[in-house]
């Protein structure tokens, strides 16, 4: 059985070393969009596939997807989803749950609006969105003394008011106050991650007041099996190994 595992996240590197602890075959993907990233045990390869046409080709090589990309990632997801439909691979989507909403924070649908909300409940944002995002923030947020926090520097080249912090998680309560209170921040923008690596910050938002903008994930490619541990995903990759090593008749029974 020859696993894609569709990753960039450490819900991925969890299930590589899951299945690569078991003897499954797995090749890990990863978009290449970071310089240095974490890579899972076992075999990586790095680079998009060019698109349906190109990860089509690529399912020659495999017999099940694993897709265990970021809730954000939906170019990505919906890539996997027609070209294993196309090529009738079978396909999992490992999704970590969102977090569980406080009362006190504001949902909004996207990253625009997310910056004109953020423009009128504060004075001080702390962007937490990406940096692939950033852009998106200039037009409400342009003259304003933003923090901006991401793994690595946009090509977009900031307003002279703004910070950058390159940095990757996990974080702790403790470092994001001290953060949060240095830059005076008064509103905080987040995508509903989930997770734990980033959720020290929205406690600390929550212990100082801040105000904090969630952006909702986009909809999940809909008719797909979907798990949210690593552990269910590994479960399901032996259920079905062990489906096409049984012969026809065992299967019937
Ligand atoms: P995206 O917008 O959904 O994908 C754009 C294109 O990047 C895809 O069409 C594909 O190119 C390539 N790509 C994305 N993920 C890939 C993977 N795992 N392996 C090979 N190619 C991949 O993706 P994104 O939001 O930029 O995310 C890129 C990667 O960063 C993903 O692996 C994701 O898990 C990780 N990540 C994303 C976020 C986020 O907030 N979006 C946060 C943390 C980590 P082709 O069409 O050429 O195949």
């Amino acid at each position: 059985m020859r696993v894609l595992l569709l990753g960039g996240t450490s819900e991925a590197r969890e299930l590589a070393a899951l299945l690569v602890a078991k003897s499954v075959e797995v090749t890990s993907s990863l978009a290449g969009r970071v310089t240095r990233p974490r890579l899972p045990v076992g075999a990586v390869r790095i680079g998009g596939f060019g698109g349906v046409p190109g990860l089509r080709a690529a399912l020659a090589d495999y017999d099940l997807v694993v897709d265990a990309t970021h809730p954000f990632a939906e170019g990505m997801s919906a890539n996997a989803e027609a070209a294993c439909r196309a090529e009738r691979v079978p396909l999992l989507r490992l999704e970590r749950p969102g977090w569980e909403p406080m009362p006190q924070w504001r949902y909004v649908e996207g990253h625009e609006e997310a910056a004109r909300l953020a423009a009128d409940l504060g004075r001080r944002p702390f962007l937490t969105v990406g940096r692939q995002e950033l852009g998106r923030f200039l037009p409400s947020l342009r003259e304003r003394p933003v923090l901006a926090r991401m793994v690595e520097r946009p090509d977009l080249s900031l307003p002279h008011g703004w910070t950058l912090v390159t940095s990757r998680g996990p974080y702790l309560l403790a470092d994001e106050m001290r953060l949060m209170r240095d830059h005076a921040i008064d509103v905080l923008v987040t995508k509903d991650s989930g997770g734990s690596y980033t959720w020290p910050k929205l406690e600390a938002a929550a212990i100082l007041g801040v105000a904090v903008i969630v952006v909702r994930r986009p909809a999940a490619p809909a008719g797909l099996a979907v798990v949210h541990t690593a552990q269910d995903a590994s479960a399901w990759v032996r259920a079905q190994s062990r489906c096409r090593c049984l012969p026809n008749a065992e299967l019937s029974e």
